[in-house]
């Protein structure tokens, strides 16, 4: 179906080229990355292209391509921001020749590598005519890597990311290529917790039965990180469990004696599959209230980011199935089942009740955020072959993926 000779590019090229692109979230935004992407669909025909831009300068690209037979519709999902580049890279923020098997690079493993993976392989369904049955559907996402309000969360609410099931290209490597078969992720909270000690008396007539706002703080950081333990504590793929950090951020005290009247700190809770943020922060609230009546302190929560449940797919899926079946195809040992201990935004999708891999992609977790970060190139051509076989398997007749019975999708919002 290209209209003007337009071929596949090869994969390790294609994310050679968009590691070139900058597109730290939040200082280049996403719109040269997702230029450069809508340009390589532009000489095919049968494919549905749309550039969604909830804000200026950050859009996401939503590609389908639909077969001539009923069937399910398969997501494939990878976020084309970066972090900014952290100190210590020894080569090129922005590509370097091939060495060895290994594609340096910000951004390469997290994660242009898992991009330039599903839209070689949306563009080899093109070029063998669309799938036999339902709808392939890419979407390259603006917003994961800073905010995570602008890309699939924002998507995903408004049903343009809808599918039956769902496959985020996040790396599945840690240490190895597609080293476990990624099932599950932890969700997260972060609250902030204000304190408040009013009219307290002059510094020198201090009485330490009733201390000082940040010494009730002080005291509070500790018992939460030493006790408190959220909602449900055990989970086979995450021997951590839920984990809390009290202290991402501190402020008390005003001057040299004078008792602070007030102290703010935030918590953050990453949490297992299935518990809910509002939970967390319910139980937060109780945990602090039983401690405040004994300092006589007002405490109060605030949201300070949207929550995010964490989500699993169950083991016998058909879509965890054929993916295992998929990765030893392309040549790795059988992945045992895994659960991501940080966040995809798959779980923006299972939320919507999209059975969904939150990381079956190319390059190494490990290796995200860091220096000299690369992705193999080895993983890359494994990763287009996996998901042609998900694509043959799940998008024909007979399909092993059913249909979701869902609701007709709400507005589209704003186009371009
Ligand atoms: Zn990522």
């Amino acid at each position: 179906m290209s209209a003007s000779g337009a071929a596949v590019p090869d994969v390790v090229e294609l994310c050679r080229e968009l590691v070139a692109i900058p597109s730290v979230g939040d200082r280049d935004g996403e719109a040269a990355v997702v230029a450069y992407l809508e340009s390589l669909f532009a000489g095919w025909s049968g494919c549905d292209v749309r550039v969604v831009e909830p804000a200026p300068g950050r859009p996401s690209l939503i590609v389908e391509v639909t077969g001539p037979l009923p069937g399910p519709t398969l997501l494939f999902n990878g976020h084309c921001d970066t972090v900014s580049e952290t100190p210590g890279w020894t080569r090129p923020v922005h590509g370097a020749p091939l060495e060895g098997d290994r594609l340096y690079g910000l951004g390469s493993t997290d994660m242009k590598g898992g991009v330039a993976a599903i839209v070689c392989a949306t563009l080899a369904v093109l070029a063998a005519g669309g799938p036999r049955a339902g709808t392939l559907r890419l979407a390259a996402t603006a917003d994961e890597d800073a905010g995570m309000q602008l890309g699939v969360p924002w998507l995903a609410s408004r049903g343009l990311l809808d599918a039956d099931a769902a496959i985020v290209a996040e790396p599945a490597g840690v240490e190895r290529d597609f080293q476990q078969l990624v099932v599950a992720t932890r969700g997260y909270s972060y609250v902030e917790v204000e304190v408040v000690v009013p009219k307290l008396a002059h510094a020198s007539r201090y009485d330490p039965t009733r201390p000082h706002a940040v010494a009730v703080a002080a005291d509070l950081i500790g018992a939460i990180e030493r006790e408190l333990r959220p909602g449900s504590v055990e989970h086979p793929l995450f021997p951590m469990g839920s984990t809390v950090v009290a202290g991402y951020e501190f402020a008390g005290g005003e001057a040299l004696g004078r008792l602070a009247e007030r102290a703010r700190f935030s918590v953050g809770a990453r949490l297992l599959p299935g518990v809910r943020g509002e939970e967390f922060m319910e139980q937060l609230t109780a945990f602090i209230g039983a401690r405040a009546r004994v300092a006589q302190v007002v405490v109060t929560p605030i949201a300070v980011s949207p929550f995010a449940t964490g989500m699993e797919v169950v083991g016998d899926h058909p879509l965890v199935v054929l993916a295992r079946a998929a990765v030893r195809s392309a040549g790795y040992p059988p992945p045992p089942l895994g659960g991501m201990s940080g966040f995809s935004e798959g779980a923006y999708l299972a939320a919507r009740g999209i059975p969904t891999l939150p990381a079956l992609g190319p390059g190494r977790a490990a290796l995200a955020h860091g220096p000299d970060e690369f992705v193999t190139a080895s993983s890359l051509r494994a990763a287009v072959s996996i998901y042609g076989e998900l694509i043959a398997e799940i998008l024909r007749p007979g399909s092993p993926i059913a249909l979701a019975a869902r609701p007709p999708s709400a507005g589209t919002g704003p186009q371009r």
